[in-house]
């Protein structure tokens, strides 16, 4: 497999530390808002990331966080926490816009075929962490505490801009874009790791801390959720190129500081989806949501069609006129699939052959546009239909765009999904009789349902 990594600016062969075991953490969002489809194309990136290494023989523990307090509304430490600016605007309080903005995060992944990270946990379950990661970084002589708040010194890092190519001027550039200097820091591109003072005394969630009560800086959950859970060795981290700078690069200077080694291999980027003004936003012009493209009629997987069709590592720019396009072709190709019936041999030279080619595509720096292309190159191919299902079956395990499913499945998912959903109230009404019952309705159709740490999940069995 070939991936191009950030850090070396290079498309490098893919040797991670723990050979068939994978370590992936991807940035997870910030839960103050709905997840624009731009936020979405990037979750879209690494979940066809996650999907080609499972392809290609790798197992993978990927885990991701949920961003619920410190990340100010500019990622240089300085203007509002966007979740309280969210509470604000919605007269809630920060724990509810958390949990409804993260219920409905989940639905996004769902609406698009993603799957959900094995392991997903929120920025305030691990305070101690952080806390305990900047002590560390205090004894060793990398952080410093200056008028209430603790800082990360640049200065102290031998290699600061490894990740942005060392365009320093553009970067401090990027650190003072609207904002004003910070008196505190002993060096502008020092930023903070625990806040006790901040302009903004309204703060509602804060910790005691060695250095007061407050609350952490953005870039320090990311190491510790990764830390923690994923262990000091990562083999790749993943985000939108906007998190290059500074987000990443810090993530990298405090990690390496207080691990004291090198930290993480592969740092992999995806372009924006910008739109007709250019970067998207979800406060000027419309904001484009999975729900705004589904109350305008369209299915969202043509989204997800849309984002395979192109790089991961170009700019996309969106239009409904894109989007209309590419609904039509995802349709057409539904179509086309639909009329294959189960005939013919199956050839394993032949599925060999193809798929081949297709591990060869995905593997090379995930060009999945490659990848469909070979996909209609099967139809048209005089392959029989039973080797092409199989084909088309494998290969959707990457694509993840439904491609043999019919409208009947999907209504029966659907009607499954709701099943469980009851049955989990009912649980947690205590009314076990109820439980019980769906799960027994649910068998007598053919349906056996598995509760995991996860939640529940279904498979199919010979009616009883
Ligand atoms: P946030 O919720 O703001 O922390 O962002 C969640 C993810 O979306 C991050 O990985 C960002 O890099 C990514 N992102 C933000 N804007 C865009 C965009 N226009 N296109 C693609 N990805 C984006
Ligand atoms: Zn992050």
């Amino acid at each position: 497999m070939k991936i191009y990594n950030t850090l070396t600016r290079k498309v490098e062969e893919f040797i991670p530390y723990h050979k068939d075991s994978v370590k992936m953490y991807t940035c997870g969002p910030t839960v103050y808002h709905f997840a624009h489809i731009g936020n979405l194309r990037s979750y879209v990136f690494e979940d066809v990331l996650e999907k080609t290494l499972n392809y290609l023989g790798y197992q993978v523990t990927r885990c991701m966080n949920i961003t619920d307090v410190g990340h100010l509304t500019s990622d240089s430490d300085s203007g509002e926490d966007k979740m309280l600016k969210g509470a604000k605007r919605e007269n809630k309080t920060v724990m509810e816009i958390a949990e409804f903005y993260t219920e409905q995060f989940k639905k996004d992944i769902e609406s698009l075929n993603m799957k959900w990270p094995e392991i997903v946990e929120k920025a305030t379950s691990h305070i101690d962490t952080y806390i305990e990661i900047v002590e560390k970084l205090m004894e060793k002589g990398f952080a410093y505490e200056s008028g209430g708040n603790v800082y990360f010194d640049t200065t102290k890092v031998e290699d600061y801009y490894q990740l942005t190519n060392h365009k320093v001027d553009e970067m401090v550039v990027g650190v003072r874009e609207g904002v004003e200097e910070d008196s505190f820091k002993r060096n502008q591109a020092d930023f903070a790791l625990w806040f006790t003072k901040s302009k903004f005394e309204d703060q509602e969630l804060k910790w005691d801390s060695p250095w007061g009560v407050g609350y952490p800086g953005w870039h320090i959950e990311c190491s510790g959720i990764s830390i923690q859970f994923l262990g000091e060795y990562l083999d790749i981290h993943c985000g939108g190129i906007d998190n290059i700078f500074p987000h990443h690069t810090n993530e990298i200077a405090q990690s390496e500081a207080y691990l004291g080694h090198k930290w993480c291999k592969y740092w992999v980027h995806g372009e924006h989806l910008n739109d007709s003004t250019g970067k998207m936003s979800k406060s000027k012009g419309e904001f484009l949501t999975i729900d705004l493209l589904k109350k305008k009629g369209y299915n969202p997987l043509s989204y997800r069609f849309m984002c395979l069709n192109a790089s991961y590592r170009k700019v996309l720019t969106f239009s409904y006129e894109a989007l209309s396009n590419a609904e039509n072709a995802y349709t057409k190709l539904k179509n086309k699939i639909s009329t294959l019936s189960e005939d013919g041999d199956f050839n394993q030279q032949d599925y060999d052959f193809y798929d081949r080619k297709f591990k060869e595509y995905i593997g090379d720096d995930l060009n999945t546009a490659n990848a469909i292309t070979l996909l209609y190159d099967l139809l048209k191919s005089d392959v029989s239909n039973t080797t092409k299902i199989k084909l088309i079956d494998m290969w959707d395990r990457v694509f993840s765009l439904d491609l043999l499913k019919t409208k009947d499945d999907k209504e029966l998912e659907e009607e499954v999904k709701q099943k469980i959903k009851e049955r989990e109230e009912a649980k947690q009404l205590k009314n076990y009789e109820l439980a019980d019952r769906i799960r027994e309705e649910l068998l007598g159709k053919g349906i056996k349902l598995i509760d995991t740490r996860e939640g529940t999940i279904y498979e199919f069995v010979n009616k009883m």
